[in-house]
C-alpha cells in the first residue's frame, strides 16, 4: 500500500541537508508520496528506508511473466476487483492440458488440435496461449520428452506440471529456454522444486488445499529466492474455488496482503460442457490462467470471447487499423464507402457489404473507435479528415469514378464534403442493414 508523505519522512534523515534539491525532508516526502521524485536523489537515506519504501511502492499483486519470444504471456498485476473500477491487466491466458503418456503421431496431434485453438473476433487473435504438459506418466524420461516435444512444436507458452522434482527437473533441462511456468510446489517438495525454477530462472506454481497453508507456502519459497509464485488453490469443488478466489483477491488488493499478492491457475475437469462453464467463472474471478483437459472449439471460442470481453479496457474502444478494406474483388468501377474504426461499426459494414456481394472498398475513417454519430458530434469525423484520409490511402488512384457513399446517419456533412474533395458524394442508408438493397439497387 502507498505510503503517505508522513509515513515517508518518518523514514528519511530529517538533516534538512537539502542534496535531493528540496528544502526539506517533509518537503521532499511530500513529493515522493505524489511519485513526483524519486528516492536515490537522497544520498543519505538507510538501506533500511530504501527497503520499505521499495516493498511499499511494489503493487499489491506482483506480475507473472512465463514462456518465450513472441508467446510470452504476462499474468497478474492486476489492481482492481472490477473492471470499471480502472481497468484489468492481464487477461486470463487459457491452456489445454496434453498427457505424457501420448507419444508419437498421437502426441502431434493433440499438439496440432491445441495449436489450431486460435480465433479471429472483430479483427483481434483470441484462444489459447498456453500448453500444459501433465505428467501423468509419473515418469521423468517421458516427462521431458512430451515436454520438449511440446516446447518445440507449438507456439504457445509453456507450463510443466508434476509434483515429482526429479521429472521436473529433467522436463526443465530440454525447455528451459522456453521459460516455463513451474507446477507444482507444494509443502513436500518447495526445497527442490524451487531450486530447479531459480537455477533455470522459471516461475513456479505453489499448490495448497487451504489459503493458510499457501500463505506458509508462498512465504517459504519467497524465503528460498523466488519472486515470480502463481498460486494453485485445490478446492473439491468449483464454488469453493471461486469463492476463494475472491477472498484472495480482496486480501491481495483491499488488505495488500503480500502472501497472496500473486496471480493464480486453475485446472478443470469433467466433460468438455461443464469444462466450459467452469472455465468462464474462473475468468470472472478471479484465475490468470485456466488450464482445460479438451481440444474443443466450441469449448475454446466463447471462453475466449467471454475473456475477451471481461477484459476489454473500458476508457479504450476497441478499433479496427484505419485504412482501405477490400470486400470481394472490387475493380476500377466498384463502389467506395467509408465507415470509422470502431470495431463493432466497422465488421457490421462489412458483412452487409459483403451480403450485398458487389465487391466494394471500405475507407475506414480513424475516429479513435467511435462510431458514427458519436464521432461526427464530437468532431471526429468531419469532411477534412474524410478528405484527409481518402489522400492518405490513395483513394483516387483505386477507382475511376468520382463517388463516395457515405452513412446516411451524416448526410449533414455531405456538401461541405463535396466541396473538400470535388467528389460526389451518394448519401447511403442510415441502418448498415440496408446496404445490400442500395448497393444492389442504388449504386447499379
Ligand atoms: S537529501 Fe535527504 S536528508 Fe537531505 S533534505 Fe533531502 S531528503 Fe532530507
Amino acid at each position: 500500500m502507498a505510503l503517505t508523505g508522513l509515513e515517508i519522512f518518518k523514514l528519511l534523515p530529517k538533516t534538512n541537508c537539502k542534496k535531493c534539491g528540496m528544502p526539506t525532508c517533509l518537503a521532499f516526502a511530500m513529493q515522493l508520496a505524489q511519485k513526483r521524485a524519486k528516492l536515490d536523489s537522497c544520498p543519505d537515506v538507510s538501506e533500511e528506508a530504501k527497503n520499505t519504501l521499495a516493498a511499499a511502492a511494489a503493487p499489491p499483486m506482483r506480475k507473472v511473466v512465463f514462456g518465450s519470444g513472441d508467446h510470452q504471456v504476462q499474468i497478474g498485476q492486476e489492481t482492481v476487483m472490477f473492471r470499471h473500477e480502472e481497468k484489468f491487466y492481464s487477461p486470463t491466458v487459457l491452456a489445454a492440458t496434453i498427457s505424457d503418456k501420448l507419444t508419437g503421431p498421437d502426441l502431434q496431434n493433440r499438439i496440432k488440435a491445441i495449436n489450431a485453438l486460435r480465433f479471429e473476433r472483430v479483427g483481434v487473435r483470441i484462444g489459447a496461449g498456453a500448453i500444459a504438459v501433465i505428467n501423468d506418466s509419473g515418469q521423468a524420461d517421458a516427462f521431458a520428452a512430451a515436454a520438449e516435444t511440446a516446447a518445440q512444436s507449438s507456439p504457445f507458452a509453456l507450463i510443466l506440471v508434476s509434483d515429482s522434482p526429479q521429472a521436473m527437473a529433467a522436463a526443465v533441462a530440454k525447455t528451459a529456454k522456453f521459460v516455463p511456468l513451474i507446477a507444482n510446489a507444494t509443502n513436500d517438495n518447495a526445497q527442490e522444486m524451487a531450486k530447479i525454477a531459480k537455477e533455470n530462472k522459471c516461475p513456479i506454481v505453489a499448490k495448497a488445499d487451504s489459503l493458510e497453508s499457501l500463505c506458509g507456502l508462498t512465504e517459504k519459497i519467497k524465503s528460498l529466492g523466488i519472486e515470480d509464485i502463481v498460486l494453485n488453490l485445490q478446492t473439491e469443488t468449483l464454488r469453493d474455488k471461486l469463492y476463494n478466489l475472491s477472498r484472495m483477491r480482496v486480501l491481495s488488493l483491499k488488505k495488500v496482503f503480500r502472501p497472496l499478492g500473486y496471480p493464480t491457475i486453475s485446472f478443470v475437469a469433467g466433460d468438455a460442457d461443464q469444462q466450459a462453464a467452469a472455465a468462464v467463472g474462473l475468468a470472472c474471478k478471479y484465475s490468470g490462467v485456466v488450464a482445460l483437459d479438451t481440444v474443443e472449439q466450441y469449448v475454446f471460442l466463447p471462453i475466449a470471447t467471454a475473456v475477451m470481453n471481461i477484459f476489454t479496457d473500458p476508457q479504450k474502444p476497441v478499433q479496427v487499423e484505419p485504412k482501405i478494406y477490400t470486400v470481394g474483388e472490387p475493380d476500377e468501377n466498384s463502389p467506395v464507402l467509408f465507415t470509422t474504426n470502431f470495431s463493432l461499426t466497422y465488421y457490421t459494414v462489412e458483412s452487409d457489404v459483403e451480403a450485398s456481394r458487389v465487391p466494394s472498398y471500405i475507407l475506414v475513417v480513424d475516429t479513435e473507435g467511435t462510431s458514427v454519430l458519436t464521432a461526427y458530434s464530437g468532431d471526429k469525423l468531419n469532411e477534412k479528415i474524410v478528405a484527409d484520409a481518402m489522400t492518405k490511402c490513395n483513394v483516387q488512384d483505386l477507382v475511376k469514378h468520382r463517388k463516395l457513399i457515405i452513412p446516411g446517419y451524416v448526410a449533414v456533412m455531405s456538401g461541405k464534403l463535396e466541396e473538400a474533395t470535388n467528389w460526389e458524394v451518394m448519401v447511403g442508408p442510415r441502418e448498415s442493414s440496408m446496404l445490400p438493397k442500395y448497393l444492389k439497387e442504388v449504386w447499379k
